[in-house]
């Protein structure tokens, strides 16, 4: 099964190192969105299995998001992303309901694994 995944984050840079990263791999970027308000919309148009979330996003954070999503779609996997000055943040990602974190800079081999870990979950929730 492909992975549908979202890319959530405000810095172009970012989303572009994301995109190379999951090209070629069984993960099938579906959208990308580049603040908060931006991810709800996308999220419910393209009802992926994973969403990376940046935190810190202009018109809404990454937790804000995260808790609106998780909100309507309870099954969806969130991955929180921030940088080491932004670890404070980490917790109230999981609180709001993402699953996992990576920090930021990120190497390929955490992102793919986190993502790939995310996914597998699902189905293992799903009792397939
Ligand atoms: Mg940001």
């Amino acid at each position: 099964m492909g992975i549908r995944l979202v890319i959530v984050d405000d810095a172009p840079f970012i989303r572009e190192v994301l995109r190379h990263i999951f090209a070629k791999t069984e993960i099938e970027v579906v959208g990308e969105a580049v603040d908060g308000e931006d991810a709800i919309e996308i999220v419910n148009r393209e009802n992926p299995h994973v969403v990376l979330m940046d935190i810190v996003m202009p018109r809404k954070s990454g937790i804000e998001a995260a808790a609106a999503i998780i909100k309507d779609f309870p099954a969806m996997k969130i991955i929180a992303c921030s940088t080491v000055d932004q670890n404070s943040m980490v917790m109230r990602a999981l609180e709001a309901g993402c699953c996992n974190y990576v920090t930021k800079p990120f190497t390929a081999e955490v992102v793919l694994k986190a993502v790939r870990n995310a996914a597998a979950s699902i189905s293992k929730e799903a009792g397939i």
